[in-house]
């Protein structure tokens, strides 16, 4: 499935860029997206109900997003953590960022703790140890929380 304008530019060999245009599979498809951001499953060891909300452009640090991407995150992240909790169940929420390797996308993974898990730190160290999640339960996942968003 591809996501954004036509004009965009989408770069081969950036997982990003691949996912958005539909070269690479994503599970669940894109849950979400507008104008600046799109949200996926995360494909990294953060556990099932991890999301990643990602600028559609290549941006390389927080502080170069431009104003239309820094005003839309906030309202964002709010509405995909709030969608994690009701749609999954989660008790609490953690956003961790960073960008590291070019080409860049700025992005947010925002990644649920449930009931009767350890906190943040702990794990963290334990989603690592584990690897990616089932490729079904991902799935699932982006199809429940995408049923939500789109609720709103
Ligand atoms: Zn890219």
């Amino acid at each position: 499935m591809s996501v954004g304008s036509t004009e965009r530019e989408f770069m081969k060999g950036c997982l990003a860029c691949e996912l958005m245009d539909g070269t690479r599979e994503v599970p669940g498809g894109t849950v979400a997206e507008d104008e600046h951001w799109a949200v996926d499953h995360c494909l990294g060891p953060f556990g099932v109900g991890a999301f990643v909300l990602k600028t559609k452009e290549h941006r390389d640090s927080l502080w170069t997003m431009t104003d239309g991407e820094a005003a839309t995150a906030g309202p964002f992240l709010r509405r995909l953590s709030q969608a994690i909790i009701d749609a999954l169940g989660a008790e609490r929420v953690y956003v961790t960022v960073w960008v590291d390797a070019p080409p860049h996308h700025m992005h947010f993974v925002v990644w649920p703790r449930y009931p009767g898990e350890p906190k943040a730190s702990q794990l963290e160290a334990r989603r690592r140890e584990e690897g990616m999640p089932d490729w079904d339960a991902m799935a699932d996942a982006a199809r429940r929380v995408r049923e939500r968003l789109e609720r709103e």
